[in-house]
Formats: structure tokens, sequence, C-alpha cells
């Protein structure tokens, strides 16, 4: 894992050399070569970010633009952690739940929000009227496991596919033309062979660069969102909970993220529609199908 994130340092460094990356005990990187820098106002300050084992100092981008940085390893064992374009993306994990994931959706409607539900298999099983909710609000669906396992990484790889497709079964069971083009592990255990299960079935496997904690019950309303709109910046996948136990700080801290959020940035459905895709940026997601199918062969991504 170690040797993974210096890797990606490195090949940011390399493929990049617009963008600053400055690592504990060296600096090295050369901003000006083939960065143009926007030419709207005067220059935002550069937002700073922790990437890896060091810091990458981002230039303000536009929405639409690319984020040099984020490509598809920027996360742990190759997972994406950003949207790769200045857009930021709102996640909740662990629904749908009855309480929960309705107020969401309300408040993400008043808002004019789209984000992307990582729903859990029983639940869906248990709730497919909420799934049905979630899709017809144009969100999107992101493969949460099963029964939420957290060691889910260390089983087999038969075993491993089973639980997702088992997953993906009972989404597709309540929203038949469901497109399931994400994966996400719970709590972020993430193994490389559970990261090259998902993206056999044709899902990205996604982590997040924002955690407020709002699984955490100590976590107040105020604090959640305190964390979310001094953390998120460009391209940031900010994970939150719709499900899993008593959501109400989530909730109430939305009433603040939301606006705070949609102030400074556009908040996008994983994957954004078509019309914004920019260069590589097309490779980093699963090629969206016309048939309204899943997600076309991994083998798209290959020489991206
Ligand atoms: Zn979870």
């Amino acid at each position: 894992m170690r040797r993974m994130v210096f890797a990606a340092v490195v090949a940011v460094a390399v493929v990049f050399p617009a963008v600053v990356v400055t690592t504990p005990g060296s600096s090295h990187g050369d901003r000006a070569a083939g960065y143009t820098a926007p030419t709207t106002a005067a220059p935002a300050p550069v937002h700073r970010r922790e990437h890896g084992d060091g810091v990458v100092d981002v230039p303000p981008y536009r929405i639409g633009e690319v984020i040099p940085a984020a490509r598809e390893w920027d996360g742990p064992a190759g997972t994406v952690r950003e949207t790769g374009v200045a857009e930021v993306a709102l996640t909740f994990d662990d629904g749908p739940h009855p309480d929960w994931t309705p107020k969401v959706l309300a408040s993400l409607r008043r808002h004019g929000v789209r984000a992307t539900f990582c729903v859990v298999g029983v639940q869906a099983r248990a709730y497919p009227e909420l799934l049905r909710s979630i899709v017809a609000d144009g969100h999107t669906l992101c493969n949460h496991s099963w029964r939420h396992s957290y060691d889910l990484g260390s089983r087999s790889e038969s075993a491993i596919r089973a639980d997702l497709e088992r997953t993906n079964e009972a989404i597709r069971a309540a929203v038949p033309h469901a497109r399931i083009g994400y994966f996400r592990q719970p709590g972020g255990a993430w193994t490389d062979r559970v990261v090259r299960v998902a993206r056999e079935l044709g899902m990205v496997p996604i982590h997040w660069s924002v955690d407020p904690g709002d699984w955490n019950a100590g976590h107040g309303a105020a604090r959640i969102a305190r964390d979310v709109v001094a953390h998120t910046g460009p391209g940031g996948i900010v994970l939150l909970h719709d499900g899993g136990g008593d959501r109400g700080a989530t909730h109430l801290a939305l009433e603040s993220i939301l606006p705070e959020l949609t102030a400074r940035f556009r908040l996008i459905a994983l994957p954004p529609p078509e019309e914004e895709r920019r260069g590589h940026f097309g490779g980093m997601y699963p090629t969206t199908s016309r048939t309204g199918r899943d997600a076309a062969p991994h083998g798209d991504r290959d020489g991206t």
C-alpha cells in the first residue's frame, strides 16, 4: 500500500509536471510547465491537499476543468478518491433507510443537488421503493456490499464476486435498468482483490477525500458541517451516511453543507453528464451505456 501511494505521488509528478508535489524531506516539481492559469478575475488561493505521503498544491480550477493530480490511482489500492474535475461529489452510504433516506432526498431536492448513494444489499432488498426514489431523483447508485462486510476484501475472489453480484441483483430487482457504476468497500477496508473484482464487474472503486465522521454518534451536526465545509476542495468526494443508524445529525448538517458548498462548487452525481467529460476523465469512469445496461467492460480503460 505504502509503495503504491509513493508510486502515485511520483507518477503524478512525472505525468503532470504542473502539479507541485512536496514530500517530506524533499522538494520537487515544476509548476510552470504545461499549465495555463484561469484568466478570470484574480487567482484564487492555491488549494493545498494531502496526497499520500506528501502534499499537493492544486491551482484554482474552473468548473469543468480537469484536475491533473486526480487519477484513478489516487486513492488507496488503486481506488478513486476525487471526481477528476473541479466539481464535487457528495456520497451517502449504508442506506436505503426508511427514516433517513427520504429526508436526505428531500434536502437534496430542495437545493437542486444530485449525489451518489452507496447502498447495502439487504437494505436494497428491504426497501425497493426507496431505491426507486433515489433513481427517480437522478442520483447515481453505488454497490456497498450485501451486508456491509468490513472483511469482504479478505475473502476469496469468488466470494467477493458473489457478494457484489447479489447486491447488484437486489438493486436491479427494484430498478431493473439501474446503472451501477461504482463500488465502495465498507469501512474503506480496501484490498487489491476487492478492487480487482469490482473493476471486473464494471464498477469503479470509489474512496473519498473528505470524511467528517458523521457515522460517529459523538459528532453533532455543527461539527459535521464545519468539517465538510472546511475540508472540501475542487474535485472532492465527500463521505456521508443516510443509513446505518440515527442520521439526524447528518440530515441537519446538510442544511448548512448544501448552501455552503453549492455557493463554492458545482455538486455532481457520479459520473457527471456526458457533456462534462474531458480528456482522461472519460477513461476514469466506465463508459455510459445508452441502452441502460451496466458499464462497459474494464478493457475500455486500457491505455489510459
Ligand atoms: Zn458503510
